[in-house]
């Protein structure tokens, strides 16, 4: 997820685009950069580190031009560094080109490239399309609207790009799919930009893209004009001006009052791009790049240790029974501040999977060394790219889901939980899992972004059990078997944002101890899914009932009865009993957000807490 920015008009650019990408930096930081276009020629400027490092420079040296295009960077291929940072130029010079999102089929695309002769300075994805569009305009003698064109229709992906040419100087090329992408609309000028955020305070006029579609802002006689068309079939469309109301504060949070209730939002798209060109179901397995070169160290693998803190470790707890039932190697799941200390057993046969959001836990990484050392394979699950364990392991899994800023971990958590179950596949297909029952999995997993959205629509009505529940001084979160990890992670939830006291364990272990703080006033929340655990789950819900306490359902949809039993029932939709917590974490963190909103708490920015644990 980056912030990309252009401008087109008579105005000075680049204090548009430095602002607009100030405004734009929630959506990545790793690196930033901007190009200037002046009598028909580029001027390119990037840099690693955030926008504030590129606006000084700019603003130390007399830049100009009225057309220009800019960019904040949240790496996903390639690490963070002055190269890989956009905008990037093609070979001969002529295109250059700002992209937020992935091209899938790079690599293939590169391969063919460097084949004719292209050379090539980064390692993203990006610079391939560069260097495809100019290939294409050169060779077919195409304006850069139809080269761009042409090119897109080639890649498999999800984009928002913005495209000059140093041959037509007067346009500028903006395209989408899955990636968004808002142009504003002035006097005689446009500014092109992520969200209308960069936009607002010049024209309150915008047209959102649609996936697909692709425009193009040309100056004929001095005058601009905008025109939409689709990339495939060509078809022209007349844009829709709309405009905008909202306030600033309001757009910067993507019109949520909160990051954390944006990231929540967010869960579909992050799902999408977690889940984007890894999945291969004719082969009823799942591609990691990261890991093939690892293949024959994979398969010899005996023992898996899954490792993480919070939030990564809850969801361990996931994958520990997913590893378990696909490819039948033994798991276990420990703190990472545990496992530094303590003796590993056969470690030459084990290997460890660490799970961290930003990839710089202290004692995640911690643990990383120690299985070093102790010559473990170390694999990692991540979301930052070229952050300290990302570099450390052998090799790795990037979770795609761009930057969380929100403290408590939401869209994070669901791309850990639903990474580890591939990889359970992937290790499960090496070891007989067969192809048909990959294929289910996987087909399933593909349909998790949808039934996310579902989950979410049943917000308002997690709102009103939150406001009933509010005061609660504690609280009980209950699940069996791949749902146990899920009602850790819910207690945690709620406990990080409203400061409830809240436990979350195997409802199983109820029985022996935990009961007894059972009373009218101590609510349980139990996940009760339509699973191999649902009647056990109906008796844990019967004996709370039966002392007096207050149950929160998260059932199945279609559950009949659960309606009689407990005092709240929150529905999810059904999917496989692997998947099934993915989906229970929605509600969870709904209600931990309502709850701590309502008790006038700093959401996003729990007291005490930080986005991410650097000491031991
Ligand atoms: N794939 C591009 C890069 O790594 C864009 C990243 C993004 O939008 O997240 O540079």
């Amino acid at each position: 997820m980056c912030g990309i920015v252009g401008y087109i008009g008579k105005r000075e650019a680049w204090p548009i685009l430095i602002k607009g990408l100030e405004r734009l930096e929630y959506r990545g930081y790793d690196s930033a950069g901007i190009a200037l276009m002046e009598s028909g020629a580029f001027s390119v400027y990037k840099k690693k580190g955030r926008v504030a490092e590129l606006s000084k420079f700019v603003k130390n040296n007399k830049l100009s031009g009225g057309v220009g295009i800019a960019h904040t960077r949240w790496a996903t291929h390639g690490v963070p560094s002055d190269r890989n940072a956009h905008p990037h130029v093609s070979n001969s010079g002529d295109i250059v080109i700002v992209h937020n999102g992935i091209i899938e089929n790079y690599l293939a695309i590169k391969k063919i490239l460097i084949n004719k002769g292209y050379k090539f300075k980064s390692d993203t994805d990006t610079e391939v399309l560069a260097n495809l569009i100019e290939d294409i305009k050169k060779n077919t003698k195409v304006s850069v609207e139809e080269a761009v064109r042409l090119a897109l229709a080639e890649v498999t992906g999800a984009y928002a790009i913005l495209v000059l040419s140093k041959d037509e100087p007067g346009t500028m090329v903006v395209a989408k799919v899955g990636s968004p992408a808002v142009i504003g609309v002035g006097k005689n000028e446009f500014f092109i930009a992520s969200d209308a955020t960069p936009i607002v305070e010049h024209t309150k006029k915008v047209v959102y893209l649609e996936d697909g579609e692709m425009a193009t802002i040309e100056t004929k006689k001095d005058k601009l004009t905008l025109k939409i068309k689709t990339i495939l079939s060509k078809k022209t469309k007349s844009p829709y001006i709309q405009t905008l109301k909202t306030k600033m504060e309001e757009l910067e949070k993507g019109g949520f009052p909160h990051f954390m209730l944006k990231e929540i939002f967010e869960q579909p798209e992050s799902l999408r791009n977690t889940i984007r060109g890894r999945i291969i179901l004719e082969k009823g397995n799942v591609k990691f790049g990261g890991l093939e070169k690892f293949s024959k160290e994979l398969q010899n693998l005996k023992h898996l240790v899954i490792t993480g803190m919070g939030t990564a470790r809850f969801t361990g707890l996931i994958g520990e029974y997913a590893f378990e039932e696909l490819s039948g190697i033994p798991t276990k799941v420990e703190y990472g501040s545990e496992f530094t200390y303590r003796k590993s057993a056969d470690a030459q046969h084990t290997g460890l999977i660490a799970i961290s959001q930003s990839g710089e836990t202290a004692d995640t990484l911690n643990a990383i060394k120690k299985a070093k050392q102790d010559k473990m394979l170390t694999l990692g699950i991540v979301n930052v790219i070229g952050s300290s364990i990302a570099r450390i392991v052998d090799a790795g899994i990037y979770n795609h889901v761009g930057p969380e800023t929100a403290v408590a971990s939401t869209k994070a958590s669901t791309s850990q939980a639903v990474l580890l179950v591939m990889l359970a596949v992937y290790l499960g297909r090496m070891r007989g899992l067969s192809k048909k029952s990959g294929e289910e999995i996987l087909k399933e997993i593909q349909k998790l972004p949808e039934l996310v959205e579902e989950v979410l629509k049943n917000a308002k009505s997690i709102q009103k059990i939150a406001e009933k529940y509010k005061k609660s001084p504690n609280f009980f979160f209950l699940g069996r078997k791949y749902c146990a990890g899920a009602a850790m992670e819910g207690a945690l939830k709620l406990k990080e944002c409203s400061y409830i006291h809240a436990e979350g364990c195997n409802a199983a272990e109820l029985k022996h101890g935990p009961i007894s703080l059972i009373d009218k006033n101590f609510p349980t929340l139990v996940i009760a899914p339509a699973d191999s655990m649902y009647e056990k789950n109906k008796t844990h819900i019967e004996e709370i009932k039966a002392r007096g306490g207050k149950v929160i359902a998260l059932v199945s949809s279609g559950n009949p009865e659960m309606k009689e039993i407990a005092d709240d029932v929150i529905y999810i939709p059904k999917t496989l009993e692997m998947l099934t917590p993915i989906l229970a974490f929605i509600p969870m963190q709904l209600l931990a957000y309502y709850i701590s909103v309502e008790r006038g708490n700093d959401v996003d920015k729990p007291r005490n807490l930080a986005k991410s644990v650097t000491v031991e």
